[in-house]
Formats: C-alpha cells, sequence, structure tokens
C-alpha cells in the first residue's frame, strides 16, 4: 500500500497546542504532522473540552450522535493552528467543564471519567470503522489509559475492522474502575477475565488498550525493557512480557519549529550554536526577572516539571543548601505535590538572590526558562521518554539526569571518555539517591569551569537530532506491516 493512502486516526484526550497537561500533548501534537509530512493522512479526534472547542479553527459540523453514552454530542471536523486535521466530539455533558480535564478544582479525579473517557473511545472506534463519515482510518493509534478501550470497542466489531496501536506514555496512570461499571460501559462480561480487561478485581482502561490491540509501542527503548519487570511493571510486568511480541520501544522527538532557539518568540533574545551571546542574555533576563543575582559566572539550574514523586524533585529540594554553597542558582517552574510546592516557595524565601520559584504551569516561561539556564535537573525514578531532556538539548542547557528509561537513552554521559573524545551532551547519575545527585551536581559545577569542554558539550547538545524525523518513519513502518498483515 502506497504511503499517501494510509489513514490513520489518532485517538488522545491532549493535543498541543489545544490542551495540555503533559508530554502526551506534545507528542500529539507534532507526531502527526511530521507523519503527514511522510504522505499519511493522519487526523486527531479530541473530547470537546472548552479548551479544545475555542482553540479549534475551521469548525464544521459533521454528525449529530444523538445518544454517545445517554449523552447527546456532536462530531467535527476542524485544525489547529499549527496545522493539525482535527475531529471533536462535542458532548457538553461528559467533557464540558473548564479547568483540568481529569480533575476538578481540588485536585479530585472527576467521579464520571469512567463514562466520559469510555464514550470518548466509543466515539472513535464508531469513526475510525466509518460509522460517522465516509472518512475511515486505515489505523487508529490510541494514546494513554483514556483511550484504553478503542482497541476493546474495535475488537468487539468483529474482524476486518482498521488495525490498532496502543501508546503507553506513562505506565503510572492505568484508568481502574470498579467491575460494576462493565454494564455501563459496555464490555461484554466475557472480556471481564484475567486475559481481558479484569485487574485485580477492577476493570483497567491501560491493560485493555494492550491487550486488545495489534501493536504496543511505549516511548523508549530501555522503558520497554523496564516495564516486563517487576519492579517498574506497576502490575503489569507479567502481562507486557507475555505481550512482548508485539511491544516497540520507539524514542519521542520533540517540534523543533516550535522549539527553536533561533526564532523561538518567548525568549528574550534569539540564539544559536554560531552565536551564544543570545543564551547569556537570556540568562541576564531571568535572572533580573525572577530577583536573582544578576552573576554570569553563577551556574543556573532549573526544573521544568510536574512536581511529583516520580520526578525525583524531592532531592532537588533536599540539594539546594549544597546548590547554593557551592555558588549555584536555581530557577523552579512546576506544579503538583503541595509538599513540594512549599518547599520551593520556602527555599526561594531562604535563599533570596539564589533560589526563584514559580508555582505554576506557564508554556512560555518554559521557554525562556530553557533559554536562559545552563542545566536543568531530571531526577526521575523512572522516566517513560521525558521531553524536557530534548528541548534543554537544543538550547544548549545540559541535561543532568537519572540513568532511567528515556533519559537514559537520549543523554550521553560526559564522563572522563566521553569528554577526550568530544562526545557527551549532559550528565547522567545513578542510583537515584541523595548521595549520587550531590555528585552528579558537583561533576557539573568542575565542567562548567572548564568553559572549553562545557561549550563543546553545549554544541554537542545542541546538534543532536532531537526532531521527530526519525521516529515518524519507525512509526510509518509499524503501521504499514499492521496494514499489510492479513
Ligand atoms: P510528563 O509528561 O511526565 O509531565 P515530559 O517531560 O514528557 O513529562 O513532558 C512535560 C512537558 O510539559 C514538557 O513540554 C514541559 O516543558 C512541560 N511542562 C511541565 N511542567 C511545566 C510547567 N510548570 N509550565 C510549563 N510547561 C511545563
Amino acid at each position: 500500500m502506497p504511503a499517501s493512502s494510509k489513514r490513520i486516526l489518532f485517538a488522545a484526550s491532549e493535543c498541543y497546542p489545544l490542551i495540555k497537561t503533559g508530554g502526551l500533548a506534545d507528542v500529539v501534537g507534532a507526531l502527526p504532522l511530521a507523519l503527514a509530512e511522510g504522505g499519511a493522512d493522519v487526523r486527531v479526534l479530541l473530547p470537546g473540552f472548552p479548551a479544545v472547542l475555542k482553540g479549534a479553527k475551521a469548525k464544521k459540523k459533521l454528525a449529530d450522535i444523538d445518544d454517545l453514552f445517554g449523552s447527546p454530542a456532536r462530531l467535527y471536523s476542524a485544525k489547529s493552528d499549527t496545522g493539525l486535521k482535527l475531529f471533536i466530539v462535542d458532548a457538553p455533558e461528559l467533557f464540558g467543564v473548564e479547568g483540568n480535564p481529569y480533575q476538578d478544582a481540588s485536585g479530585k479525579d472527576r467521579k464520571d471519567n469512567h463514562i466520559r473517557f469510555a464514550a470518548f473511545s466509543w466515539a472513535a472506534a464508531e469513526l475510525a470503522s466509518g460509522s460517522y463519515t465516509k472518512w475511515q482510518a486505515d489505523v487508529v493509534h490510541a494514546h494513554d489509559w483514556q483511550a484504553g478501550l478503542v482497541p476493546a470497542y474495535l475488537r468487539l466489531k468483529g474482524k476486518g475492522g482498521p488495525k490498532t496501536v496502543f501508546t503507553i506514555h506513562n505506565l503510572a496512570f492505568q484508568g481502574v474502575f470498579a467491575k460494576s461499571f462493565l454494564n455501563a460501559l459496555r464490555i461484554p462480561r466475557a472480556l471481564y477475565t484475567k486475559d481481558g480487561i479484569e485487574y485485580w478485581d477492577k476493570i483497567s482502561f491501560l491493560k485493555a488498550g494492550i491487550v486488545y490491540s495489534d501493536a504496543v509501542t511505549t516511548v523508549s527503548p530501555s522503558y520497554a525493557g523496564e516495564i516486563q519487570t517487576e519492579e517498574l511493571g506497576m502490575g503489569l510486568g507479567g502481562l507486557l512480557k507475555a505481550q512482548n511480541f508485539k511491544l516497540h520501544g520507539i524514542l519521542n522527538g520533540i517540534d523543533t519549529d516550535i522549539w527553536n532557539p533561533q526564532t523561538d518568540p518567548a525568549l528574550h533574545t534569539v540564539y544559536g550554536s554560531g552565536k551564544m551571546a543570545g543564551k547569556k542574555a537570556n540568562k541576564k533576563a531571568l535572572q533580573k526577572r525572577f530577583g536573582l543575582d544578576v552573576d554570569a559566572s553563577a551556574p543556573l539550574f532549573c526544573v521544568i516539571s510536574r512536581l511529583t514523586e516520580q520526578k525525583g524533585l524531592d532531592l532537588v529540594a533536599a540539594a539546594i543548601p549544597h546548590i547554593v554553597g557551592n555558588g549555584g542558582q536555581l530557577m523552579v517552574l512546576g506544579s503538583g505535590d503541595n509538599g513540594l510546592e512549599s518547599a520551593f516557595e520556602v527555599a526561594a524565601k531562604t535563599y533570596q538572590g539564589k533560589v526563584a520559584a514559580v508555582i505554576g504551569y506557564d508554556e512560555l516561561l518554559a521557554h525562556l526558562v530553557q533559554a536562559a539556564a545552563d542545566a536543568i535537573f531530571i531526577p526521575s525514578r523512572f522516566e517513560p521518554c521525558g521531553l524536557t531532556q530534548l528541548c534543554a538539548m537544543r538550547y544548549g542547557t545540559l541535561p543532568v539526569v537519572s540513568s532511567v528509561g528515556g533519559l537514559a537513552d537520549t543523554v550521553i554521559d560526559a564522563n572522563e571518555a566521553a569528554l577526550q573524545m568530544g562526545t557527551g551532551t549532559g550528565l547522567q547519575f545513578s542510583p537515584v539517591s541523595f548521595e549520587a545527585f550531590c555528585l552528579v551536581i558537583d561533576r557539573f559545577f568542575k565542567l562548567f569551569k572548564n568553559k572549553q569542554q562545557f561549550s563543546k558539550i553545549q554544541r554537542n547538545a545542541m546538534k543532536l537530532d532531537v526532531s521527530w524525523a526519525g521516529p515518524s518513519k519507525t512509526y510509518g513502518t509499524l503501521y504499514e506491516n499492521l496494514i499489510s498483515e492479513d
């Protein structure tokens, strides 16, 4: 089948620039564009959250859906500012709430999440099969637990439908609900088995995605291996090992047009590897704006992250005296666990001029911080891929990362041998402990002092291809192999 005739439907609950809580949105916003450049006809189906309906352009109603799990709904086609072709399921009773797509204002999961995302998955399966429009999919690419039921609903429709790929962006979020919802979710009892969607006497949307899809992918080769173990398999290690014949680890890329220090409108001064003075100007601007001492010689570390246990940021909070004591500065942009938020806020008050913290989510500021900092801390306990280290390298900001998952796959440690060979793009440490973290900080201070070595590592990082060009070809081949299977 020629590449141009491949019709791919992405089903996902997030998509940059319309709705984003994390890396899932970046992937769903960028991979379809790279696939389309390769000739595929890719559409992205999104729930009609208020932000999605507001941000989408050229909306056109395609169909009325009288009863989507008890709610009236409409299907729209639309476009994003970035050129994505979209479908939107507009069901105000299900998706019409403002704010976080999964949680209420107090941070609790919304009570009807099982129905909301089952309905979304149902609509995806119907759309892909041609029930709503003439357009049908050759492959449905479903993302994370919110779209986990798509492969199950398609399987229930019988053979001959579209092929299915299911991507696990983070195994920690599984979409597990009480078995009493089986009927409401239109799942026949026959599927409620250990080999099916049953998970410790409950229903797991993520498990449904794994079991009923034709191929499962995760976002880095190392994470694909790690999730097959008891330690990092989060209760699904055995299943993933048994299913590893269809499991692929494909590294994420980033949108190198959006993350481009030579054109980025969010920066104080644009720059490139040939004119790094601009990076220094961003550092100065950030230091001024957030009350840090304006000092080019002080290594400026940053954090841009969800503040959670996964991300290991308790280590950063604990290491602040060590960082500041050695002349470093820290800029934190993040939100999440209350304990971590207040730890960084307190540190900013205690170490004025040395530590600044912005608690919240700010896309533009994330770009400026990437441009301004000398290094980014990502000491994750596990990391499916991680995108901030890719953005950082493109901006000449050295990632200081734990040796796990996608961090281990994307950052080349600038150890002695690497320095001698002139390779290396950042620093890795292991294990994820306070002692090992302080040691890697010391390694960074040493590297930062050696201007020649430091700028060589910066240049290596900026030269690295972190785009979707390579990974999108791998996905394209996977789709083609599935389509040509029977
Ligand atoms: P995860 O998806 O686990 O949160 P990733 O590194 O894969 O982590 O992706 C995180 C994405 O969210 C990146 O694009 C990063 O820049 C962005 N991000 C995280 N926290 C913030 C924040 N507080 N403000 C702005 N952007 C953020």
